[in-house]
């Protein structure tokens, strides 16, 4: 079998050839170098990607903050992580690169959030 894998790991983006032997054996070419080997490596056999999504703000300027994760999960992960996260609601002000959650799924992974959301000025001085 043999499968053509875009590498994402540098901006050249090196067209990968994966020759999956009936043994489980993989020939790989196409990369410059070792980084492409190892994720192609990896995108057959744990494909992982930075999963980026909004979750629901309390008291805030705005209703949603937008949030991604500090590294790589694996893909099969991804559905059960954006259900989670659905589930996930915090209190306004957020600033950019406030851990939203600290080790996603058990994967040691973070998710941080990517913009500030400040707290509802109308809010604010109803509660005064
Ligand atoms: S194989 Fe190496 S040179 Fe090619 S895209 Fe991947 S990291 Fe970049």
């Amino acid at each position: 079998m043999d499968k053509k894998i875009i590498c994402i790991a540098c901006p050249i983006g090196c067209e990968i050839n994966v020759h999956i032997e009936k043994d489980g054996k993989m020939k790989i070419q196409g990369n410059r170098c070792k980084r492409g080997e190892s994720y192609a490596k990896d995108e057959i056999l744990n494909p992982k990607r930075v999963l980026t999504m909004s979750i629901r703000v309390e008291n805030g300027e705005m209703d949603l903050v937008s949030v991604k994760t500090d590294g790589s999960i694996p893909k099969k992960l991804i559905p059960k992580a954006i259900e989670y996260l659905k589930g996930v609601k915090i209190r306004a002000p957020i600033k950019v690169g406030d851990v939203i959650v600290e080790n996603l799924l058990d994967t040691g992974v973070k998710v941080v959030a990517t913009r500030t959301v400040l707290e509802d000025a109308i809010l604010q001085l109803s509660n005064k």
